[in-house]
């Protein structure tokens, strides 16, 4: 498998996990919103703010070569879309950003406290293959960009943690156990370490959905659900249906969870992977291989020119 085919897998698996979530999120009333929402569509598999944020960070990087924070609050904002599912204090801020308003200031004056859902963890992925032979300017990108919308401690480890979790996925040496042992070697919050643990202690066990939704969560919380997608991914690592009907059986925020575990299937895999019939389907497919094969073809500039000041 080759790089190009894991980026792209990478993009693919994520967008095609979000759309195949979107249906099964929230309750009564937003599955029907969402079935609404999808009407005029066909059977286009349509997917939400997860990857149109994840499309506006590849756009930025390859454009930037890095994370551009005024950049990329920019284009987040130009591509806000309501009817994407955004969490409500993405949208606001991304809203404010759009009339004009610096983000720093947008998100300070509307989160003091920043947020710590899991918007900075779905759209990580891209930053995890971009940088990924770079460590330093990876958690120097993952920490810059998460703080634009997800400025809380555990937003932003949650936007580490995929990115980091991104890059391992394309290692040669790669197993489900050593990868969840770095992730856990590189975490610092306890709510993120416990799970690691927890995650790797069931690996070849197979709890039940119940016990995992108990356990990691399945939340619009990042520290309640990135770890969550990363079990998912390494319960079925080379499952693409398996890991689809596990992660949409814990409820909750299945289309993020579907599409953190996605795009790191898709990484590990490379696209022939995923399910051709329903990448037939898919909502801007086009698009997302060609940002995936831009992104690949860029490499990040040295280490001294990157770090922030
Ligand atoms: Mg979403």
């Amino acid at each position: 498998m080759d790089l190009p085919d894991r980026f792209v897998g990478c993009f693919l698996g994520l967008a095609l996990g979000d759309a195949l979530g979107a249906p099964h999120e929230g309750g009564p009333f937003e599955k029907l919103a969402w079935r609404l929402i999808c009407l005029p569509h066909g059977d286009l598999l349509r997917w939400t703010d997860d990857t149109q944020m994840t499309m506006g960070l590849a756009e930025s990087l390859i454009e930037k070569d890095g994370v551009d924070c005024d950049h990329l609050a920019q284009g987040w904002a130009r591509r806000l879309e309501v009817l994407r599912g955004y969490g409500p204090s993405t949208r606001r801020i991304l809203a404010a950003v759009r009339a004009g308003r610096p983000w720093r200031e947008a998100g300070r004056a509307l989160f003091p406290q920043g947020s710590f859902g899991n918007g900075a963890a779905m759209r990580a992925a891209p930053i995890g293959l971009f940088f990924r032979d770079e460590p330093l300017l990876m958690e120097d990108a993952a920490i810059r960009s998460s703080e634009i919308t997800h400025a809380h401690p555990l937003g932003v480890e949650g936007g580490v943690l995929m990115a980091r979790a991104a890059a391992l996925t394309l290692r040669p040496d790669f197993s489900p156990k050593g990868f969840l042992e770095s992730l856990l070697a590189g975490a610092r919050a306890e709510e993120y370490r416990a799970r690691l643990r927890q995650a790797l202690a069931w690996l070849g066990r197979d709890p039940s959905a119940a016990e995992v939704r108990r356990v990691l969560g399945s939340s619009v919380r990042a520290h309640e659900s990135a770890v969550t997608a990363l079990y998912c991914f390494c319960r079925f690592p080379g499952d693409f249906g398996a890991m689809a009907e596990f992660s949409l059986s814990l409820d909750g925020d299945t289309d993020t969870l579907l599409s953190m575990a996605g795009g790191l299937f898709g990484a590990r895999n490379g696209s022939p992977a995923l399910p051709h019939d329903l990448l037939a389907r898919l909502e801007a497919r086009d698009e997302l291989e060609r940002l995936a094969r831009a992104l690949c073809a860029k490499r990040p500039p040295p280490l001294g020119a990157r770090l922030s000041p």
